[in-house]
């Protein structure tokens, strides 16, 4: 039996959902019950049934999962799945930024670890964060990890001092302008599609700002039938499988994160079977992390 059958066997007789990032290598993609950006997922898993949700993500998404559904088993095919943006914050950084900035806010990006989260005040998405800080009655707003996307909230909100962290995601930083402005010379009809986590250089002269499932929103319903894509380049093939008449191009080289592509189609397998890899997280880190997870929710 082939291993996409086989894992389709073993997901029926666990009771078990899998969800895949954007990101994840297509073959990961197709086997999935749903792809999408890591919070669409986790709100996807907590209404399922199932009991078991494997996770073909980072670990923060399967946290933010565990998080939401603490009483389902969150399953990370691949332990080694980390996000070193989410990881160059800790909770300590976020308690020293607090006593540095006593009346500001602090709002952390999905994008870290389930302990962050229970030291901040929200969260948000990339797609929210512009909502999120402009609802927030507080005039100065930390925000954290990544200084692109805080830059691009910092151009986009009236009234408010954004402090930037100084993370940043090290597939996203690394487009250039220079990249940009060939690409164009190349498909001068194409729209310009710009992940927020991209440097000013590239967010400011792109056609659209978006998150990824901004991009596949815009991709449809646009009447281009070219874009350059300045993400992760595994989106392209959920893009291109939605979009069939329409071409996508990568900003300069593919830039592809080498922490999304470690999960491997044998790791979901090995994942059902044996249940390894199990997300844990304390009762109170739940609780305080989903609380700011909730609060996102409430102001958007
Ligand atoms: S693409 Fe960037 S933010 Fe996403 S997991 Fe990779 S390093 Fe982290």
């Amino acid at each position: 039996m082939s291993i996409e059958k086989e894992i389709k066997r073993l997901k029926y007789e666990r009771n078990a959902v899998i969800l895949a990032h954007n990101y994840q290598r297509p073959e990961v993609q197709d086997v999935a019950d749903f792809v999408g950006d890591s919070l669409e997922l986790s709100i996807k898993a907590s209404e399922t049934d199932a009991n078991i949700i494997v996770f073909a993500g980072v670990k923060f998404m399967a946290e933010t999962a565990k998080i939401l559904s603490p009483e389902k088993m969150v399953l990370l095919p691949n332990p080694r799945a980390g996000c070193p943006m989410a990881d160059m914050v800790t909770p300590h950084d976020v308690r020293k930024l607090r006593k540095k900035y006593p009346d500001a806010a602090i709002v952390a990006y999905v994008n870290t670890t389930a302990e962050v989260k229970a030291e901040v005040d929200i969260c948000c998405t990339s797609a929210n964060a512009v909502k999120v800080v402009e609802k927030l009655p507080q005039k100065r707003i930390v925000f954290l990890p990544d200084k692109n996307l805080a830059y691009w909230v910092s151009t986009q909100v009236k009234n408010k001092e954004i402090i930037p962290y100084q993370g940043y995601c090290y597939v996203h930083n690394g487009f250039r302008l220079k990249d940009l402005l060939k690409a164009k010379k190349e498909h001068p009809d194409a729209e310009v599609l710009a992940h927020p986590e991209a440097p000013p250089e590239v967010v400011e002269n792109a056609d659209f700002v978006l998150s990824t499932s901004g991009m596949i929103r815009h991709a449809k319903k646009s009447r281009a039938k070219e874009f350059i894509i300045a993400t992760e380049f595994g989106l392209t093939h959920r893009l291109k499988k939605e979009n069939p008449g329409k071409e996508f191009y990568p900003m300069g080289a593919p830039r592809f994160c080498g922490n999304m592509k470690i999960t491997t189609i044998e790791d979901i397998y090995n994942s059902l079977l044996k249940l390894q890899h199990e997300i844990i997280l304390n009762k109170e880190i739940i609780e305080k992390a989903r609380n700011a997870l909730e609060k996102m929710v409430e102001v958007v």
